[in-house]
């Protein structure tokens, strides 16, 4: 495995560890202002999705698509976003955030510029994002759980790290089918 001496996701976990295997990790990216916030990350060092093998690919994808299903089954969210940008950190991990109407951001990626507040200088919108992020936190500990239940489900040992197309409809329709 290539291991980049000053890549931190080479070195460190990223956050809190919900599934682990060979080939990947999933964590809870424990950002305040987005509860709902899940990376997905390649164990190896590879800086590019073309740097990967067309396994690979296919597999990781999966696994990002399985956790935009559990954020849409428990959240019920206005939109996710989807992200792969590594321009600080150049190893491949994919970040799947759920997104609400009235969060920080909204429209805005939750990177770029908060919400114009100057229609409501009650505090209206942060008041709206407390309360949302609040009923967020009351969802995590199942949202988690499912997270490592699934993916517990889709890779087996047997069938070897990475899920196999049949596998991922397989446990994706599970999960839509609730
Ligand atoms: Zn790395």
């Amino acid at each position: 495995m290539t291991t980049h001496t000053e890549c931190p996701l080479c070195h460190d976990d990223g956050a809190t560890v919900l599934f682990r295997n060979a080939f990947l990790r999933v964590i809870d990216a424990q950002e305040a202002d987005y509860p709902a916030f899940t990376r997905v990350i390649l164990n190896r060092h590879a800086q590019e999705m073309t740097d990967l093998n067309q396994t690979e690919r296919s597999g990781l994808m999966s696994a990002v698509y399985l956790v935009e299903a559990l954020q849409r089954r428990h959240f019920q969210p206005d939109k996710i976003n989807l992200a792969q940008l590594g321009n600080m950190v150049p190893h491949v991990h994919w970040h799947i955030i759920a997104r609400f109407a009235d969060d920080k951001h909204f429209p805005n990626p939750i990177w770029g510029m908060p919400r114009e507040t100057a229609n409501t200088p009650d505090g209206g919108h942060a008041t709206a994002c407390a309360r949302r992020n609040a009923q967020i936190r009351q969802h995590l500990p199942a949202y988690h759980q499912d997270i490592t239940q699934s993916f517990t489900a889709l890779f087996d040992e047997v069938a070897g790290t990475v899920p196999e197309q049949t596998r991922f409809e397989q446990t994706l329709q599970r999960i839509t089918d609730r």
